[in-house]
C-alpha cells in the first residue's frame, strides 16, 4: 500500500464486498448441528493425534521435552545471581566476612543486619548476619562492595515462601541457629513483624 493510499480515508468511495454468511439456523435441530459442525473439525483430532504421538513417546521411548521439576533442573548461567552465598577461607574454613559493614550500609533495601563483637583474642568477628529476602532487590551492590569477596550471589532462586519469615535464611548465614531468637531486625516495610510467630500460628494472611 503506498502512502497516499494510505491517508485516503475516504472509505465511501471504496468498494466492499458482502460475505454470504448463509441464514441463521431457526430450529434446535438446526442451531445443534450448527454447533457440532462449528466444533468438531477435523484439525481436533490432528492435535489429539500429536498429544497422544509425543505422550506414548515419552512413555515408551523416553523421548521427554520437559524437565521433572523440581527433581530436575535446567543449568543456569554462571553469571546468574540469585541468593547469597557467605564464602569461607577454604585454609582455616573461617568466613571470609571480616564484619566491615561496608555491604550494610551499601544496601539501598535496607535489608542486611550484622553485629559484631570482640572475641577472647580481641578479635573482632561478626556474631550476627541477616539479610531479609523479603526486602532484597538482588541489585548485588553488596557483592560488589564487599573488600574480601565474602558475600556473593549464588546460584539458588527457589525462594519462594508463604511467610515473609521465611525470607530470611537465618540458617544460611551466620548467625548460629541456637541465637536466632536475640537477633534485632529493621523496622519498616518489608521487615519481619515482632509477632511473626503469632501471625504465623494464625493465619498465612495475617500480616
Ligand atoms: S543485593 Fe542489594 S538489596 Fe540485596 S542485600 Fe545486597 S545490597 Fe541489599
Ligand atoms: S562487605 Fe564483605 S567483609 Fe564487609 S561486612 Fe559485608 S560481607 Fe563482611
Amino acid at each position: 500500500m503506498s502512502l497516499e493510499q494510505f491517508k485516503n480515508r475516504n472509505v465511501g468511495t471504496q468498494n466492499y464486498t458482502t460475505l454470504d454468511v448463509g441464514t441463521p439456523p431457526e430450529t434446535g435441530t438446526d442451531k445443534f448441528l450448527q454447533i457440532i459442525r462449528r466444533a468438531v473439525k477435523g484439525e481436533l483430532f490432528v492435535g489429539l493425534w500429536v498429544v497422544m504421538r509425543t505422550m506414548l513417546q515419552a512413555l515408551f521411548k523416553n523421548d521427554m521435552h520437559t524437565v521433572k521439576y523440581p527433581l530436575e533442573k535446567l543449568p543456569i548461567s554462571p553469571r546468574y545471581r540469585a541468593i547469597h552465598d557467605m564464602l569461607i577461607l577454604l585454609e582455616s574454613g573461617n568466613y571470609r566476612c571480616i564484619g566491615c559493614g561496608l555491604c550494610e550500609k551499601i544496601c539501598i533495601s535496607n535489608c542486611i543486619s550484622m553485629d559484631t563483637r570482640y572475641d577472647e583474642n580481641q578479635r573482632k568477628e561478626v556474631s550476627e548476619y541477616t539479610i531479609n529476602f523479603g526486602r532484597c532487590i538482588f541489585c548485588g551492590y553488596c557483592a560488589e562492595v564487599c573488600p574480601e569477596l565474602a558475600i556473593v550471589h549464588g546460584p539458588r532462586y527457589e525462594n519462594a515462601s508463604e511467610q515473609r519469615a521465611g525470607f530470611s535464611l537465618f540458617e544460611d548465614m551466620l548467625t548460629p541457629i541456637d541465637k536466632l531468637n536475640l537477633q534485632q531486625e529493621y523496622d519498616g516495610f518489608g521487615a519481619i513483624s515482632p509477632n511473626a510467630d503469632e501471625n504465623i500460628k494464625q493465619t498465612p494472611l495475617a500480616y
